[in-house]
């Protein structure tokens, strides 16, 4: 699994509507993947906020927002 894959994911992750061999193999990049884990947490709580704000998903300016948020991650680290 890339982190692309990761990010396609993501929403069904937090959501609990993947099955479960997409859960193993996404919790198992995230233990190699510090980029990932720290977008997961970032994600997570926009999630939260926005839920808290009203019980509309995930604006999908937001969403890129991640996304670029990610790739900055990605091009810092050293992979
Ligand atoms: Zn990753």
């Amino acid at each position: 699994m890339t982190c692309k894959d990761v990010i396609d994911i993501l929403s069904e992750y937090l959501e609990e509507a993947l099955d479960a061999t997409a859960v193993a193999s996404l919790e198992q990049h995230l233990r190699d993947c510090p980029p990932c884990v720290a977008y997961l947490r970032t994600f997570r709580k926009s999630h939260q906020l926005a839920g808290q704000v009203s019980q509309a998903p995930m604006p999908p300016e937001m969403k890129q927002r991640l996304r670029s948020f990610l790739a900055a991650q990605l091009r810092d680290s050293v992979h």
